[in-house]
């Protein structure tokens, strides 16, 4: 297909933060960028949208931006100039036991560590090395992990506790609040907890919790999301929408085209451009579970028995560690679990316009095998109940998605795996094949920029500005950094 005007440098298909990063990566330096989205608004995981009742505003898929305040790429990009307004919670996140009892992290390692009774100490003694060499770490771990280290000692410090599983990690703590609290932070993981690596989740995101805190952005996820395409307007790069890109036929000419797409849809898109043997080295790429996800209208705050979760933006529930393992081994065997593990969010704790005014949204999601069309609600809401007697009196309405609609949705989640692919140890390495350059595709002009590459899931658009720096140097381009 031919644009009619002046070739493009770059096509990006698809407008989910990794997708928008490479874009601005790229018209900042000179070139001519067009996105081309195929919902009809741009954002993928970053969407706002009125999913129940009028005055609600939902958020499709994050809204816990734990990695925006640490992302060098996002370090680049003035977002305040574009209004996107960061709130951030007092409790990064919090994990209520029976009984009232509760764990949280909040604000500094020893105000946490105060906290943890007894387990303070060992905390203070895993986490205060990492906050402390944070600023060397993070742009470590948000990058291919096959780069050498910028910082050596603070990485393998960060390695020997991260790679071994969460139950190794809760070894080091003896009270079950303590225990509880990394079961919680380890699930996002969405593997087993004694899988290797699930330390290493729990541990950098507890990281971000101390470094950044847990925003949220004011307004919605989807704030961010305008933020980006009007900086992407100041240098001249378009974003379209409605344009699924079935063939490369679908696209203009360009001399870099970059996907910000499940290794699926590259396959289908442009497997015939790709070689024999990376079209088999994708074809072997392993997706995780995936989500079954409620959003609800509350006619207030959630009742959580301990006072702490009612000022925590996140809240872990499922109960003690060995609980919370239960549910997850469940769900890596291709079961249901009776009583599931549930990330929540309440985004209204800190940003009161998602709602009419004494009203409240609320969202959560618990993992789910690969591809299932299970509708949790009443698991999920039961759990909620359990740690929040009263919750379900507030409920004035819902909506639930279950993996296989997320997947419809949005292609990338591949059977609702909302990561972009599992998050083993050998796909924290290899991820999505064994090239050097992850991004790279082996056939001129093509790159992969999602998060099926490094450094994976989340809002942080580093897979994006690693795409975007391959392609500036394949171009013979000069990079400011
Ligand atoms: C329910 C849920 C909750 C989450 N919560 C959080 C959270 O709180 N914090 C956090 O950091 N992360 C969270 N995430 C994860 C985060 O949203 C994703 O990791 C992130 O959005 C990935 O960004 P991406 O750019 O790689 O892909 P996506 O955001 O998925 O964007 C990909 C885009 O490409 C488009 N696309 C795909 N194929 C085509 C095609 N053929 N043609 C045209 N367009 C195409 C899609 O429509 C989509 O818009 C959550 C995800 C979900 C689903």
């Amino acid at each position: 297909m031919s644009s009619g005007a002046a070739p493009l440098d770059v096509c990006v298909v698809g407008s989910g933060p990794n997708g928008l990063a490479a874009a601005l990566v790229l018209a900042r330096a000179g070139l001519r960028v067009e996105v081309f989205e195929g919902a009809e608004s741009p954002g993928g995981g970053c969407r706002t949208q009125a999913l129940t009742l009028p005055g609600f505003h939902h958020d499709v898929c994050s809204t816990i931006q734990s990695m925006l305040p640490l992302s060098p790429f996002f370090a680049d990009v003035d977002l305040e100039r574009f209004g996107v307004r960061l709130r951030t919670p007092d409790i990064a996140f919090a994990h209520p036991l029976d009984g009232g009892r509760v764990a949280v992290v909040a604000g500094s390692v020893q105000r946490t560590a105060q906290g943890l009774g007894v387990d303070g100490a060992a905390y203070t003694r895993l986490m205060e090395p990492l906050v402390r060499h944070s600023a060397q770490l993070v742009p470590n771990v948000l990058a291919p992990m096959r780069a050498l280290p910028r910082s050596p000692w603070t990485m393998g410090r960060f390695a020997l506790a991260g790679v071994p599983s969460a139950t190794r990690l809760a070894r080091r703590f003896s009270s079950d609040e303590a225990k509880a609290l990394w079961a919680g932070v380890c699930s996002h993981a969405m593997l087993p907890l004694d899988a290797p690596v699930t330390a290493a989740f729990g541990i950098f995101l507890t990281i971000t919790a101390h470094v950044g805190g847990w925003p949220v952005v004011e307004g919605g996820s989807a704030r961010l999301v305008e933020g980006l395409v009007a900086a992407l307007a100041e240098v001249d790069a378009t974003v379209h929408t409605d344009r699924w890109i079935r063939s490369m036929d679908d696209l203009p000419e360009a001399r870099a085209t970059l996907f910000d797409t499940s290794p699926e849809t590259l396959l289908a898109v442009a497997g015939n451009r790709l070689s024999p043997r990376y079209r088999r080295e994708l074809a072997r790429f392993r997706y995780g579970p995936g989500t079954c996800k409620v959003d609800w209208a509350l006619s207030g705050p959630v009742p959580w028995t301990a006072p702490e979760c009612r000022r925590a933006g996140t809240v872990h529930v499922g109960g003690s560690f060995h609980e919370v393992a239960g549910a997850e081994a469940d769900v890596a065997a291709g079961r249901h679990a009776e009583r599931p593990y549930c990330l929540v969010v309440q985004a209204g704790i800190v940003d009161p316009t998602r709602a009419p005014e004494g009203e409240s949204t609320l969202w959560a999601y618990c993992h789910v095998p690969n591809g299932s069309n299970v509708d949790m609600t009443s698991r999920i809401e039961a759990q909620i109940e359990r740690f929040a007697p009263g919750f379900k009196d507030l409920i004035l309405a819902r909506s639930t998605i279950t993996a296989q609609q997320s997947a419809s949705h949005n292609p990338n989640y591949v059977g609702g795996d909302i990561n972009g692919g599992a998050g083993t140890l050998r796909q924290t390495i290899f991820r999505p094949t064994t090239r050097w350059n992850p991004y790279r595709t082996g056939t001129d002009g093509l790159y992969l920029c999602s998060a099926s590459t490094p450094p994976g899931g989340g809002v942080h658009g580093m897979c994006g500005a690693g795409a975007a720096k391959a392609v500036l140097d394949d171009l013979g381009i000069a990079r400011a950094t």
